[in-house]
């Protein structure tokens, strides 16, 4: 089942209590894709610079990830320069340049428009509405979004998530949007635009899933060494997206278990992303290793 994904392909530069690195791949569409390619086929929409190299292209042709749609202009890649201490739940955003992303005016390759799943990852949400509009019969849209945004753009924010069916979001946006301080009146504000799953993210606490009938916690692997949370949210969706594509779940009427399983290949993800700088960690798995830190995060919350 192709799982289609729009957002940003950028260049980071981070700095964490265990290093620096001044100019890495990165991007919302870039962790979430790589994520997602573990469990089905993904096709990436997006737009680079003139920077943009073949070290670059290969980090998605190797996972192959499709990059028919992934548009490449004159100009720099959106830049983005970010800083964790102590606490790596919260960040400090430096720097953020949208270069060519400025200019971007997403349009789908036709056959891309037929894709059943669709990922809108954290880019200016009147993009992602675009691109929300040109799919022909999506049987799951989910989309995240962040506090440049919320605070930039409210407006075009809040049409783009009357027309989801899932928001993966993290907890301190949940709250800056619905101005609910608590995470239950928060997912339920933001259900009641529309979508009828919201996760909220809550970094090294985990993460919880609001549905109709049911409310679904997920722990975080609890690790001693956390080297760059940065595109652990975007690699959490990336895994529940694709392991839900890969079952041909719909948002609603499928199997909660589905929804439930999801949430905990969406946490290995995220676990993994964290254990090196960048994509390094991500780049490198196997399913094996993907299936057996999901058993290790069965064991985490098992009791007889
Ligand atoms: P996260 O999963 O939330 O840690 O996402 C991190 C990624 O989001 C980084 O690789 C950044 O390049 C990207 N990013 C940061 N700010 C923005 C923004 N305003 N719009 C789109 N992407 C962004």
């Amino acid at each position: 089942m192709t799982l289609l994904v729009v957002g940003s392909v950028a260049f980071d530069a981070v700095s964490s209590p265990r290093g620096k690195v001044d100019r890495m791949l990165g991007g919302s569409a870039t962790y979430f894709s790589v994520a997602a390619s573990y469990f089905t086929p993904v096709q990436v929409v997006g737009v680079v610079g003139d920077d943009f190299g073949e070290e670059h292209h290969s980090v998605f042709t190797e996972r192959k990830i499709g990059t028919e749609g992934l548009e490449r202009v004159p100009g720099k890649t959106f830049f983005w320069s970010g800083e964790y201490n102590a606490d790596m739940n919260e960040r400090t955003t430096l720097d953020t340049q949208l270069n060519v992303f400025a200019s971007f005016q997403p349009k789908l390759p036709p056959h891309y428009r037929k894709s059943p799943y669709l990922f809108l990852g954290n880019i200016d949400p009147e993009l992602q509405s675009l691109v929300q509009g040109q799919m022909e019969a999506p049987t799951l849209i989910a989309g995240d979004t962040m506090n440049f945004w919320i605070e930039g753009k409210r407006a075009e924010l809040e049409k783009m998530l009357r027309g989801l069916h899932a928001v993966i979001i993290n907890d301190s946006e949940a709250r800056q949007f619905s101005g609910e301080y608590n995470l239950l009146k928060a997912a339920r504000a933001i259900r009641a635009l529309g979508p009828s799953t919201v996760v909220i993210k809550r970094g090294d606490n985990g993460a919880t899933m609001f549905r109709e009938k049911e409310v679904f916690c997920a722990p975080a692997l609890p690790l001693e060494e956390i080297f760059d949370p940065t595109g652990a949210g975007d690699s959490f969706a990336g895994g529940f997206m694709g392991y839900l594509a890969s079952r041909g779940a719909a948002a609603q009427g499928s199997e909660e278990n589905d929804f439930r399983r999801a949430m905990i290949y969406g946490s290995v993800m995220g676990s993994f992303t964290v254990e090196k700088f960048g994509l390094e960690r991500l780049r490198q798995l196997s399913r094996e290793q993907i299936d057996a830190r999901f058993q290790q995060f069965q064991r985490l919350v098992q009791v007889d």
